[in-house]
């Protein structure tokens, strides 16, 4: 008997090892990684520049808290910084805190408005989390079901759906900003019009909210860009990311600028593993790896190939419904619930993911080759045909 609460229906497989895009489980038998541990090791496992940057860290130092200056965590907001446009970076432990950290900012970014009970504007179909008030973010009722009373403080719109958004503009009360994923993950990649983040951040802008973004799923090259939001012109007030930025070491990023930058003082926000020695070191090294070998760039190219592949293979196939994506978030959606695929996969070697009951989620490394790329669709497809 598992001595594990019963928080997650697990997959009757354990890994032992992984190698670039390939892992090996505890029996010997090989998979191809598509879904890189839900969009967390973009580099790949054990990416050698990963592993040292670890390794050294870990032997000189782990950790010694926020209340000392730690120069690896400066390094790392500094290139976040240059890497975004964005100003100041605070760092946690997960997507979720990331998040949290953007409601606060949004807060009293409210509350020194004049504002007693600010609210943010959240999307329908979106995921910011497990905490109360990221769960309450989402527009997932599953999610949110048996934890209630739930906070206050969240209006919501359907995504990508701007007039809704403007509806409530026209009555805003004590709205003080939107929180919107740049394309939805957990709600079946959902992209959205491409002049979507610039209708929103016209109607911040007049109404003098916050746009935050949540990349936590989008963000570290994911898409072709190292943000999302670097597809379009539009400037974001806070950004928050977690994911791919440590390549499995646990870290999460809110990124802010402007005034949102400035909101937070001494004592009130913070976080005792936030951004510590390792974690950072970990992360500056994915950074240096994304930059210097040309993967963010890589992650776009090697998504449209396989987008392209996908289209032209299941063209007429009456099975599926829709193929989309953005980078290398791609998904394919079928007329029928497809949550068996998962399984079918592991039999042929291949690690996929199944949301919204019907669509394929597949989220590889950006470190991937080519032909590595062609297997992937190959047994996808086979998958979809059986
Ligand atoms: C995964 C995810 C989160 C939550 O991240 P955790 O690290 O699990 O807390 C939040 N937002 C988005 C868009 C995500 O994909």
């Amino acid at each position: 008997m598992t001595h594990l609460m019963d928080t997650y229906k697990r997959l009757p497989v354990a890994f032992a090892r992984g190698n670039g895009s390939w892992v090996e489980d505890t029996a010997g038998k090989r998979y191809l990684d598509a879904l890189s541990g839900i969009a967390v090791c973009g580099l790949g496992h054990a990416h050698p520049r990963v592993t040292r940057a670890i390794a050294d860290q870990a032997g000189m130092l782990l950790h010694t808290s926020n209340l000392y200056e730690i120069p690896e965590q400066e390094r790392l907001a500094t290139r976040l910084c240059e890497l975004s446009g964005m100003e100041k970076v605070f760092f946690g432990n997960s997507g979720a805190e990331a998040n949290e950290a953007a409601i606060k900012i949004a807060r009293l970014y409210g509350h020194a408005r004049g504002f007693s009970r600010p609210s943010i504007i959240v999307m329908e179909s979106s995921f910011h989390g497990r905490t109360m008030a990221t769960l309450t973010a989402t527009g997932n009722r599953k999610v949110q079901a048996g934890f209630e009373p739930l906070l206050t403080g969240f209006l919501r719109a359907p995504f990508n759906d701007v007039e809704a958004v403007e509806k409530i503009a026209q009555n805003a009360g004590e709205v003080v900003a939107i929180l919107v994923e740049p394309v939805q993950g957990e709600g079946g990649i959902a992209v959205p019009a491409a002049d979507y983040l610039a209708r929103l951040r016209a109607i911040c802008d007049a109404q003098g909210w916050l746009l935050m973004l949540d990349e936590v799923q989008t963000g570290n090259g994911r898409t072709g860009r190292f943000f999302a939001y670097q597809h379009t012109d539009v400037m974001p007030d806070v950004v928050t990311t977690a994911k791919g930025l440590g390549n499995g070491v646990p870290i999460g990023a809110c990124l802010a600028r402007g005034t949102a930058a400035t909101v937070f003082g001494p004592g009130n926000h913070g976080s005792t593993f936030g951004g510590n020695p390792l974690v950072c070191a970990a992360a500056n090294a994915v950074l240096d790896a994304l930059v210097d070998d040309g993967l963010i760039e890589r992650a776009g190219v090697l998504g449209a190939r396989m987008l392209e592949a996908f289209r032209t293979r299941l063209a007429g196939n009456n099975r599926v419904r829709d193929i989309r994506g953005c980078g290398l978030m791609l998904g394919i959606e079928l007329a029928d619930p497809c949550a068996a695929l998962v399984n079918e996969g592991l039999a042929a070697g291949i690690l996929l993911n199944v949301t919204r009951d019907n669509v394929i989620r597949l989220l590889p490394p950006l470190t991937m080759s080519d032909a590595e790329a062609d297997l992937v669709v190959e047994r996808i497809v086979g998958l979809i045909e059986a």
